[in-house]
């Protein structure tokens, strides 16, 4: 019996072995989740299309007026027949142009971002302990992209300006089914031809897995990688040119474009440029460092982005918002204002990276504490973590410069309705919830010299109060 016993044990052992080295059991997502939180994942997955769908519909048939669609259906003295008549009329509908024209773009995308000289930056070391190259070309991308459209459109005349916002509905069915596809594409590479088997993470929960991804990092060949390729472009080149496709149906419909699009065009070109200038800098951050590749970026990249980050824009196409030269100045003084918040903050972390701490910040040399941790393959590394100049203020001023840009952003639509304002509600949720996340990983990598920083530096957001 006994004999028997260390038998199984030890089988047990080796099966246990083969699964550390499979999944690599040091930090990172998550593995052990609680029925709370795959209960709330599945209202995520369930949830997000129809908010994007209600928003649709809000803009589209009711001037982006958040509440109009749902008291309609409340008003009706037959609610379901109410909800039927409102979803045939309003729903986007299938089109093979805008599926052509989806795909077409992602195809265009994927052809830049594969043969546009690039250089070659890494991103942080995985858990596994891989340190991997990404193809850094996304600025002349965005360069290429937009000189394509503008003289496609003010040249050559191959579409009209307003191409994005004239196919929206068909555009954001195309891409629903591109989210999902990819989504389930990637769940099940993930068990049959993982990029890196080692950096996969399982839950348990199909849910949980689905939402947050298995794979970390999956790639075709050596460097065609989904998280960067499917955020960067065509996430993140889009945004930019949807908002413009939305300016120039502006100036169709009143003949002029308003100064509140024209400085939300700004806003949001300062922030898609700055992230492009900074490419580099990107592939430290938690988006690429810790987000495994499961719904919640494909889905997300696919649809969530282009179309939720630029709601505000549909939104002065709808409502005509001309700002006074105070509150142009204003909106514009708490837009740079973050910015530059937001661009310093991640610079001291960049320099202070780059040069192993032996660097000034604010005048005075950086301090530092110096870091060390383990991969799932049992080597240990070095790391610093700066704990002056803003990393001194907060652990996360960064985000304090995010929503202040977020919030000039919505200011821009004046303050009539509450949809406009939806981003920076979310920006406020999805960074507190960052925070909470990024101590996670950051007490499992760091374990002793996380505490310590947190006693030396104890605020996460704002000083003195969070
Ligand atoms: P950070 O750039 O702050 O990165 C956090 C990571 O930095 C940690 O996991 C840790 O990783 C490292 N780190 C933490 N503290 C220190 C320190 N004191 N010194 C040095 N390194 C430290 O966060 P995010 O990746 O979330 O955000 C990057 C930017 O992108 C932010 O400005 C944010 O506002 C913005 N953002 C924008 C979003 C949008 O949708 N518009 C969404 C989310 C973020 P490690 O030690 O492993 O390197």
């Amino acid at each position: 019996m006994a004999v028997q016993q260390r038998k199984a044990l030890g089988q047990e052992a080796k099966v246990e072995k083969k699964i550390d080295a499979q999944v690599g059991k040091t930090w990172g997502r998550d593995r052990d989740v609680s029925f709370g939180t795959i209960l709330i994942s599945l209202g995520i997955l369930v949830l997000s299309p129809l908010w994007v769908m209600y928003t649709y519909i809000s803009c589209n048939g009711y001037s982006c007026a958040m509440s109009a669609p749902a008291l309609e259906v409340y008003n009706a003295s037959n609610h379901l027949e109410a909800l039927s008549t409102l979803l045939v009329r309003e729903m986007p509908k299938f089109s093979p142009y805008a599926t052509r024209l989806f795909f077409s773009w992602l195809l265009f995308q994927a052809v830049l971002y594969t043969i546009l000289p690039a250089q070659i930056g890494y991103g942080q070391r995985t858990p596994a302990g891989h340190l991997l190259p990404y193809k850094v070309n996304g600025l002349l991308a965005w360069i290429i992209s937009h000189a394509v459209y503008a003289a496609g459109g003010l040249y050559f005349g191959w579409w009209n300006l307003s191409i994005i916002r004239d196919n929206w509905g068909g555009l954001l069915i195309a891409a629903n089914l591109y989210g999902y596809f990819l989504t389930f594409f990637c769940f099940i590479k993930a068990y049959t031809f993982p990029s890196h088997p080692a950096d996969r993470k399982f839950s348990g929960s199909f849910i949980y897995d689905l939402l947050m991804g298995i794979e970390f990092n999956p790639r075709f060949g050596k460097y065609f990688d989904f998280k960067l390729f499917h955020n960067g472009r065509p996430g993140i080149v889009a945004w930019t040119m949807i908002n413009l496709s939305f300016a120039a149906a502006q100036y169709q419909e009143i003949g002029y474009v308003t100064n509140s699009m024209i400085l939300l065009n700004l806003l949001h070109a300062t922030y898609v440029l700055d992230f492009f200038y900074n490419e580099d800098w990107y592939l430290r951050t938690i988006d690429i460092a810790h987000d495994h590749f499961g719904f919640y970026l494909a889905w997300g990249d696919s649809v969530w982005l282009p179309w939720m980050y630029t709601l505000q824009s549909h939104y002065l196409l709808r409502n005509t918002v001309n700002l006074t030269p105070i509150q142009f100045a204003f909106t514009f003084a708490v837009g740079f204002t973050g910015y530059f918040i937001f661009r310093s903050v991640n610079h001291q972390k960049d320099i202070v990276r780059s040069t192993n701490g032996e660097c000034m910040i604010w005048g005075k040399p950086a301090k530092v504490i110096r870091t060390s941790f383990v991969t799932s393959d049992g080597k240990t590394h070095k790391s610093l973590l700066l704990c002056s100049g803003y990393w001194g203020l907060s652990r996360h001023f960064n985000y304090v410069g995010d929503l202040l840009i977020s919030l000039a952003m919505c200011m821009t639509c004046g303050v009539k309705h509450l949809l406009p304002y939806f981003y920076i509600i979310y920006m406020t949720i999805l960074l507190l919830h960052r925070i909470q996340r990024d101590h996670t990983r950051c007490k499992g990598k760091y374990g002793k010299f996380w505490e310590e920083y947190e006693k030396i530096v104890p605020y996460k957001l704002i000083p003195y109060v969070y």
